[in-house]
C-alpha cells in the first residue's frame, strides 16, 4: 500500500486536514468526519482513503508497516489520539488475531464464552471492533468473527 510511503511523520497539510476534523476532549480526540460502516474514522486525502485513528499514528509517531493492526487502548473507535494508538505487537496480542481455528459454541472444550456473553457480544459489536470485544473476553478476534456472523452460536 503505496499512500503509507506518502504520508510522513509531521507532514503539515496533512496534519491540518487531520485536526480540521478532530475535537480535542479531555482524554480522547474525537473524530468529526466521516466514517466507516464499522464506526471508524476516515478521510479521503485524494490519493488514498485512510482509516483516521491509522492516519494520526502515522502523523504523530511515524512508520506503520501495511497490515499492521492498530488497538485503539481507550476502546473508542472515534478516537483519533495518537497516545491512544498502539500497534499490536505482544505474543498474546498476535496470537488473538491469528485464532484458533476449530472452535464450535461451547461444546469445544477450549472456548471460555458461555450463551450470556454471546449476547453481550452482539452488543457490543455495535460500537466496538472485534479486536476489542476479543480482548475484553480474552478469546481469539477469530472467534467474535464467527460469531457475528453467525457461524457459531446461532442458536443462541
Ligand atoms: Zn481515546
Amino acid at each position: 500500500m503505496s499512500y503509507y510511503r506518502e504520508i510522513k511523520k509531521n507532514d503539515k497539510q496533512i496534519k491540518k486536514l487531520f485536526l480540521e476534523r478532530v475535537k480535542k476532549e479531555r482524554s480522547c480526540w474525537i473524530w468529526k468526519g466521516s466514517t466507516t460502516a464499522e464506526g471508524h474514522g476516515q478521510i479521503s486525502l485524494g490519493f488514498a482513503t485512510l482509516k483516521a485513528h491509522r492516519l494520526s499514528y502515522l502523523l504523530y509517531k511515524g512508520e506503520l508497516a501495511a497490515g499492521k493492526r492498530i488497538f485503539q487502548t481507550c476502546e473508542n473507535k472515534l478516537c483519533v489520539n495518537p497516545k491512544h494508538q498502539r500497534i499490536l505487537v505482544s505474543k498474546k496480542e498476535q496470537k488473538k488475531l491469528e485464532g484458533s481455528k476449530n472452535t464450535q459454541g461451547s461444546n469445544n472444550g477450549n472456548s471460555k464464552l458461555r450463551p450470556k456473553d454471546i449476547q453481550k457480544i452482539r452488543k457490543l459489536a455495535k460500537n466496538h471492533s472485534i479486536v476489542q470485544i476479543a480482548t475484553r473476553f480474552d478469546v481469539s478476534s477469530a472467534q467474535i468473527g464467527r460469531i457475528l456472523s453467525g457461524k457459531n452460536w446461532s442458536h443462541v
